[in-house]
C-alpha cells in the first residue's frame, strides 16, 4: 500500500534529483571542509584513528539525529534532507571511515530502536545516541553465519524467573569496539530456523558482555569495527526488541533502509573524485595536450560521471519508496549494486587518472578504493542483492534477505 506523497516533499525530491548542487547539500559539504578534515589523514588511515572529536561535531551539528523523530530526541528531518545532508557531508569530508560509522549507526541501530523499541528503550537510548553520548552497534553476522541469518548460532534462552540467557558471539560488527548498546540477534527458538530468531537491545556494561578490540581491516580504518562476545548474559524480558520471533523482520526493515540509505557517503566520495579527474584531465599535459584530448582519459570519466549519476538517481529513487511507504526492496537491492560496485570501480578509475601519483598514498586515492572495497560486503553483500532483484523478478527462489 503506497500513500499518495506531500507535494512539498515531492517537490524537494525532484530538485534534490536534479540540482547536484541542492543548497541544504552544498551547506552540509562545505562544512564538512571546515570541521571534518582531519590534519594528517594518511597516519589517521594507517593508525586507524577514529576521530571522537569529529563524531561529537557530527553531533552537535544535529547529523547523528536527522532520522531519529524530535519525539525521541532527533532532530526528525524528512529523508530527502536527511540523504542530501549526508551526501554534502561525504563530498566534503575526507575521512570515509567516520562518515560511514555515522551513517551505520543512524541507518541500522538507531532505525530499528525508533522503529521497534518500547518507550523504555528510546528514553533511555536515541537522545544519548543523537547526542553522541552514546554509541550504537546492530549485530547480526557471526564467525560462521554472515549472509546465511537462518543458522544463526546466538541462543537467548528464556529464564525460569523471566528474562533471558543470551550466549553470543557476533563477528565485523561495526562500532563493536565503541559500544554502549547493540541490538542483537540471537535465535529464541532454533527449530523455527529465521522465524525463530528474536531482537534485543543490550547495554555494553552488563556483566558477560565482552567488546573486541578493534579489528585490523583494509579500508574504513578509520571506522571502529570488531567482535562482540555474551557469554551467559541476563537481561529483562524488557530487553526485547518487538515479539519473540520477530527478530527477521525487524532485521530485514533496518537492512533496508541501510542498503537504500548508508551507501550515500560513497556516493558523496564518487562524486568527490570525479571532480578531482576533470580538474586533473585539463591541467596535465602529455605531448602537449591535456591528457582529457585523449579520449583513454576522458571515457573513463565519462564512464565516472555515468556511475555516480546511476548510483544518484536510484538512491532518490529509493527515498522516494520510503516517503510513499510502499516496498521499496528492489530500489534498496538496486541501489546498494550500483553503489557499491560503482564506487569500486570509479575509484580504481580516479587512481588511473592520477598516474602514479594516484597509486602512492599522499592523494589518498588507493585509500579510496580501499575504502571502496568494503561496500561490497556490509548491508548484505551485493551477490545477494542480485539475488533479492532475481526473486523479485520471479526468474529465481534465491533468498530475498
Ligand atoms: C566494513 C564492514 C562493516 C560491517 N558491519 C557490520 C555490522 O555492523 N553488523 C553486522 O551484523 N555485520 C556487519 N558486517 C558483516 C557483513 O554484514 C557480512 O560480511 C556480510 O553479511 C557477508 O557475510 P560473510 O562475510 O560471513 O560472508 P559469507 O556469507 O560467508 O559469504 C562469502 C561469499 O559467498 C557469497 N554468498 C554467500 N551467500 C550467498 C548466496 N545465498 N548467494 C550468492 N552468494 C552468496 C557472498 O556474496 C560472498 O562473496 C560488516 C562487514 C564489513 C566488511
Amino acid at each position: 500500500m503506497s500513500t499518495t506523497l506531500d507535494p512539498e516533499l515531492a517537490a524537494l525530491a525532484i530538485d534534490a534529483l536534479c540540482d547536484l548542487d541542492h543548497p541544504v547539500k552544498a551547506e552540509a559539504r562545505a562544512w564538512a571542509a571546515a570541521n571534518l578534515t582531519h590534519r594528517d589523514r594518511v597516519a589517521a588511515d594507517r593508525e586507524a584513528h577514529f576521530d571522537h572529536d569529529g563524531w561529537q561535531r557530527l553531533a552537535d551539528h544535529g547529523v547523528l539525529g536527522l532520522f531519529v523523530p524530535e519525539a525521541d530526541g532527533g532532530g526528525g528531518a524528512d529523508v530527502i534532507t536527511a540523504l542530501l545532508t549526508l551526501e554534502g557531508l561525504a563530498v566534503g569530508a575526507l575521512d570515509q571511515g567516520l562518515l560511514y560509522a555515522a551513517a551505520s549507526q543512524m541507518c541500522s541501530a538507531q532505525v530499528a530502536l525508533a522503529s521497534f523499541g518500547s518507550e523504555e528503550h528510546k528514553q533511555r537510548w536515541l537522545p544519548a545516541l543523537c547526542r553522541g553520548e552514546a554509541f550504537g552497534a546492530f549485530a547480526i553476522t557471526e564467525p560462521d553465519h554472515g549472509s546465511d541469518i537462518d543458522h544463526l548460532e546466538a541462543r537467548a534462552e528464556r529464564l525460569p524467573g523471566g528474562g533471558y540467557r543470551i550466549d553470543a558471539r557476533k563477528a565485523h560488527i561495526t562500532l563493536a569496539p565503541v559500544a554502549d548498546v547493540v541490538v542483537l540477534f540471537a535465535s529464541t527458538d532454533p527449530s523455527a530456523r529465521g522465524w525463530g530468531i528474536s531482537a534485543f537491545v543490550v547495554p555494553t556494561d552488563v556483566p558477560g558482555v565482552v567488546r573486541g578490540p578493534n579489528r585490523d581491516k583494509m579500508g574504513m580504518r578509520t571506522t571502529p569495527y570488531g567482535d562482540l562476545t555474551l557469554d551467559g548474559v541476563e537481561v529483562p524480558e524488557s530487553a526485547r526488541l518487538g515479539p519473540e520471533g520477530a527478530g527477521v523482520s525487524i532485521f530485514l526493515s533496518a537492512m533496508q533502509v541501510e542498503r537504500a540509505f548508508v551507501y550515500v557517503t560513497q556516493i558523496g566520495a564518487m562524486e568527490r573524485q570525479l571532480e578531482g579527474c576533470v580538474a586533473r584531465a585539463r591541467e596535465r599535459r602529455v605531448g602537449g595536450v591535456p591528457i582529457g584530448e585523449l579520449q583513454a582519459v576522458s571515457h573513463r570519466i565519462a564512464d565516472m560521471k555515468l556511475r555516480h549519476e546511476t548510483a544518484r538517481t536510484l538512491l532518490y529513487k529509493a527515498a522516494l519508496h520510503s516517503l510513499r511507504r510502499d516496498s521499496g526492496a528492489m530500489a534498496a537491492a538496486l541501489t546498494k549494486i550500483a553503489t557499491s560496485e560503482g564506487a569500486v570501480a570509479s575509484a580504481v578509475a580516479a587512481a588511473q587518472v592520477h598516474g602514479a601519483n594516484g597509486y602512492a598514498s599522499e592523494l589518498e586515492h588507493e585509500r579510496e578504493i580501499r575504502d571502496a572495497v568494503g561496500g561490497l560486503f556490509y548491508s548484505g553483500t551485493s551477490d545477494v542483492q542480485r539475488n533479492i532483484v532475481a526473486r523479485l523478478l520471479g526468474v529465481s527462489r534465491g533468498s530475498t534477505r
